[in-house]
């Protein structure tokens, strides 16, 4: 019950924000501690990892599948590879995304039940007006998903970085 007003008045304060045109916080750790209990519930392989395109590098050799996004080789030129290489040791399914909502209809078409996912401020806003939070997970394309996110530190579709070390954490 304290972990649901928590969420609820962190998530009113953040849209706030928003709307006086403030500097908002990270509210992903928020999210994060909401659906951590029920996320760990959830089987490996009903989980994928999902990065997003702006991570890869400019001189990325991967081919692109229409059904599950960039196809990483883990060639080592960006930090995706390893966390491919992390993610499947575990069990966890991983794609790299390029929209949201490719990402969207990844989930439905996998019957992914959680995601571990990373994105920048502006999808994160985006995501929280426009998708329905509750105790079941994030409503995505009709269907619900834990989350366990991190947001990234710049907004930019190139070369953009993210603490690494923060996605393993969370996996
Ligand atoms: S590690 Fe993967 S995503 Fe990164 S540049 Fe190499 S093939 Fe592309």
């Amino acid at each position: 019950m304290l972990n649901k007003l928590k969420f609820l008045g962190t998530l009113y304060i953040y849209k706030l924000q928003g709307r006086l045109g403030l500097k908002r916080w990270d509210i992903m750790p928020t999210i994060n501690s909401y659906y951590r209990d029920d996320f760990r519930k959830l089987n490996r392989n009903d989980i994928a990892v999902i990065l997003p395109h702006c991570l890869i590098s400019s001189k990325c050799p991967a081919k692109f599948s229409k059904s599950d996004g960039v196809l990483c080789s883990k060639c080592d030129l960006c930090g995706c590879g390893k966390i491919r290489k992390a993610a499947e040791n575990k069990g966890y399914q991983f794609y790299i995304s390029p929209s949201v909502g490719f990402t969207k209809r990844l989930t439905r078409r996998k019957n992914l039940k959680g995601i571990i996912g990373v994105a920048c401020d502006y999808e994160i806003e985006k995501g929280l007006h426009s998708e329905n939070l509750n105790n079941s997970g994030v409503r995505l394309n009709g269907t619900r998903v834990k989350t366990q996110g991190l947001r990234l530190h710049v907004y930019d579709c190139v070369d953009n970085h993210v603490d690494w070390e923060k996605i393993e954490e969370l996996m």
